[in-house]
This record gives C-alpha cells, sequence and structure tokens, in this order.
C-alpha cells in the first residue's frame, strides 16, 4: 500500500528507523528501514567509552540478565574503572582525615562528597 505523502508504506512515515539505500543484486537501488544506533555510554568524569556497559535498543539491554547490564560495582555505569578508583580514594582519605573537604578538586566534589 503506497501512502500519498511519502510513496512508501504508512509506517515508514514515522522516523524512528533510519533509511539505507541498498544495491540489491538485481542492480536496482531499494531503501531498507534499520534500527537507528545508539550512543556509546561515556564516564562522568573523563568523557570515555565505559566498558561493561552494552549498547542498544532499550529491549535489546532489557533482555540481557541485571549483572550483563552494568558493571557490579560502586559507580558501575557511571564512572570508568580509573576515575571510581580515584574518587574511592578520595573518600578514603577525607574519612581518616588526611585530606580536608576543600582539598577535593570542585569537579569531583558531586562524586566524593555524597553522603
Ligand atoms: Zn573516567
Amino acid at each position: 500500500m503506497a501512502n500519498i505523502k511519502t510513496g512508501g508504506k504508512p509506517r515508514h512515515l514515522s522516523h524512528s528507523l533510519r533509511k539505507v539505500q541498498v544495491r540489491t543484486p538485481g542492480g536496482s537501488i531499494v531503501t531498507h528501514y534499520k534500527y537507528k544506533t545508539h550512543s556509546k555510554h561515556i564516564c562522568a568524569i573523563c568523557k570515555t567509552e565505559l566498558a561493561g556497559k552494552p549498547r542498544g535498543r532499550p529491549v535489546e539491554i532489557r533482555r540481557l540478565s541485571k549483572s550483563e547490564r552494568i558493571p557490579e560495582r560502586p559507580f558501575g555505569g557511571m564512572l570508568c574503572s580509573r576515575d571510581s578508583r580515584m574518587i574511592l580514594g578520595y573518600r578514603a582519605r577525607l574519612k581518616h582525615g588526611i585530606i580536608k573537604q576543600g582539598d577535593v578538586p570542585i569537579s569531583l566534589r558531586e562524586f566524593v562528597l555524597v553522603k
């Protein structure tokens, strides 16, 4: 069933799928509709790509087990391992009085000073 506006099918009116032009074996060019790719998960501090956070459509993520979705450690899925170790180091030094709250860089305080 052709659509007057798009010349395609009514379900292709929405932009939830991306269009890909594909050359078929017969030589003609047809439009395929594919799922959009999802952005990478990044560390909240250094913006590097997070390891252990799968990328995909929500339905694909939901099919995974909980431990497959997110690293099971403090700040898992939020900070990279290097930064989470740094934050935990700050917390420990703060707890034992080696440094004061003012010694923690302002950009890191939201992670360090959470009670
Ligand atoms: Zn990081």
